[in-house]
């Protein structure tokens, strides 16, 4: 029986910010170029999440107005449903402004501090509105790899010890500009700051997600690989960018 996947992309036309929709269209690629069907449900404020129907989350970055308006839509409707899904080997990934909602809170630059589904032993503090943006190109070590990508947030994360960083920076910020570490990790759920979109330039990352999400239903897989040579190409590109500018940790700056 051939293999699907089934991705349910959270808020698409409120969290899109930077094309992070770019990802889902990397996932629905990779998987037809190797013959597996893709189903990409959209879930927006107030449509239910149905336990056990989907395999992949994916929800993109926005800034605090669009996260304010999501916020308890994702908490209140969806929040529980998420936490289960990936207890039970659902994969999530969650970029930025979702990221940040994945956490325990996000607390913006002005207003109330908004609550956080819990995926993540994470929190996010906007230190005050006037202060430095984290923005730029950002190179990090994942696994034995690299993840490259681009950031930009006002928000600091920051990792309790129930939650994994992603990546270790090499080039860029990272969750908080002080720590060197980018992203958190949690069972078969990622968050990143990473744009760009993040899944097309780093193509093993893109694969690591789409093997745990077939396994779910289908059990162990091995992915045939794709001819990445673009893939690769803009990878290298990144790499060379950040080289460019030393792989020293800028965070301090
Ligand atoms: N509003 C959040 C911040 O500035 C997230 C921004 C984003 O998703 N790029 O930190």
């Amino acid at each position: 029986m051939a293999m699907s996947l089934r991705v349910a992309h959270l808020y698409p036309k409120m969290m899109n910010i930077y094309g992070d929709r770019g990802n889902i269209l990397c996932l629905v690629r990779r998987c037809q170029r190797r013959g597996i069907e893709v189903e990409v449900v959209d879930l927006g404020l107030g449509e239910p999440l149905i336990s056990s129907r989907y395999d992949l989350f994916f929800m993109g970055g926005a800034q605090d107005q669009e996260q304010l308006q999501v916020a308890e839509d994702l908490v209140q409707t969806k929040g529980q449903a998420l936490r289960q899904e990936v207890e039970g080997g659902c994969v999530l990934l969650a970029v930025c402004g979702a990221y940040q909602l994945m956490g325990r809170y996000y607390r913006p630059a002005e207003g109330d501090e908004l609550p956080g589904v819990g995926l993540f032993d994470a929190w996010t503090e906007y230190p005050e509105a006037a202060s430095r943006r984290l923005i730029g190109n950002v190179v990090a070590e994942w696994q034995d790899s690299t993840l490259v990508g681009f950031e930009n947030h006002g928000g600091r994360t920051y990792l309790g010890r129930r939650a994994k960083p992603l990546a270790r920076v090499l080039t860029g910020h990272g969750n908080n500009g002080a720590d060197r570490w980018e992203g958190a990790v949690y069972r078969g759920a990622f968050g990143t700051y990473l744009h760009g979109s993040i899944l097309p330039k780093n193509p093993r990352f893109a694969d690591h997600l789409i093997a745990m999400a077939l396994q779910r239903r289908h059990g162990e897989v091995e992915l045939e690989p794709l001819d990445d040579i673009v893939e690769h190409r803009a990878h290298k590109a990144a790499l060379r960018r950040g080289a460019r500018r030393g792989f020293l940790w800028r965070g301090n700056r």
